[in-house]
């Protein structure tokens, strides 16, 4: 067990080892090493996207470093894929305390480097600093043809989602209370980004406006009805439920459907477009409601429909 800590390692080093683990892929003239990396671009649109994650605000302390190494890369990978794009470059800035063992940054960096061979994305720079918290910030490249706006909801338009919600938040719930559901906590720790699904989004020019659920699913389509100037009924028996949250909830007499209405980090693809828009698609889709005119979202709930009130994460209330 390796057990020197980063103050002793050297931020020379430090880059050294970053440069040595990930290696150049395709696109990338010059990578880590020199004052900018150059990378070659096709005549399609940039998709650029950034994320800060801060210690105390964003993970406990305690989180697994390979967690957030992979988490840090899949919350930028998706806003990629939320705009119909394919990721292709990424560069991470990191605030690490002196005291942190080596060993945090090499599991820190197999996370992300799990996450990023996946889908062929090249790490091609970043910047590093000593500070007094742990804080990562993600930077993802990408490109799209037509890239899919919040703007682009259109009334009539049935919402759709790529899977199941609720499970992240309920991960998040069981870690605080200490409570034993991995595959709960695994989505919450370890968010699978639906890269495949928004490239295909995006090719196939069907997809009249799309978001990720990171705030919420009621958050989240609040941005696209407030961008798009419509409003939305959410079916309440056809929210995508997955048994793990099921059963959790019966065992702790919990509302399943308070957090695939409410929790976030989901990082499934929310969308609107025409009705039978799942026989385009080899992967599942599920409709969960309807673009309507005029301003608000309503929840239809035993037939009777009532409007929700939005309560998606706010860092500044
Ligand atoms: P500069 O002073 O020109 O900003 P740095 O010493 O910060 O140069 O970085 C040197 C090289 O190492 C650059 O290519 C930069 O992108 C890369 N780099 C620095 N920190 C990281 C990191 N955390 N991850 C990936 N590449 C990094
Ligand atoms: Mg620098």
């Amino acid at each position: 067990m390796n057990s020197k800590k980063l103050g002793e390692v050297g931020e020379f080093k430090i880059i050294e080892k970053i440069r040595e683990r990930f290696l150049k892929g395709s696109g990338v003239e010059v990578g880590i090493g020199d004052d900018t990396a150059v990378l070659k671009v096709s005549n399609s649109k940039l998709l650029v996207t950034v994320d800060m994650l801060v210690e105390g605000v964003h993970f406990f302390p305690s989180i697994s470093p390979a967690d957030l190494g992979w988490k840090s890369l899949a919350v930028s990978l998706s806003d990629i894929s939320a705009m119909g794009g394919k990721p292709l470059f990424s560069l991470l800035s990191l605030s690490l305390p002196s005291h942190l063992p080596e060993q945090w940054l090499d599991d820190f960096l197999a996370g992300w480097r799990e996450l990023a061979e996946l889908f062929g994305v090249s790490l091609v720079g970043g910047d590093l600093t000593k500070g007094e918290r742990i804080i990562v910030d993600s930077i993802v490249l990408g490109e799209a043809e037509k890239p899919v706006l919040r703007s682009g909801a259109r009334v009539g338009d049935r919402i759709y989602l790529t899977g199941s919600i609720g499970d992240s938040s309920a991960g998040l719930r069981c870690i605080e209370k200490g409570l034993n559901y991995p595959n709960l906590i695994r989505k919450h720790l370890r968010p699978m980004p639906r890269v495949k699904e928004g490239i295909r989004i995006g090719e196939s020019g069907r997809v009249h406006s799309m978001i990720d659920i990171s705030d919420g699913l009621v958050g989240d389509l609040a941005h696209i009805c407030e961008e798009s100037r419509v409003g939305a009924v959410i079916y309440s028996d056809k929210l995508p439920l997955s048994a793990d949250l099921l059963t959790f909830c019966r065992e702790q007499a919990l509302s399943a459907k308070e957090f695939a209405l409410f929790g976030g980090e989901d990082y499934e693809l929310l969308l609107t477009a025409e009705a039978n828009l799942t026989e385009f698609f080899e992967f599942p889709l599920y409709e969960i409601g309807e673009i309507r005119e005029g301003g608000g979202i309503f929840l239809l709930d035993n037939g009777e429909e009532k409007p929700i009130e939005r309560r998606g994460f706010d860092h500044f209330r």
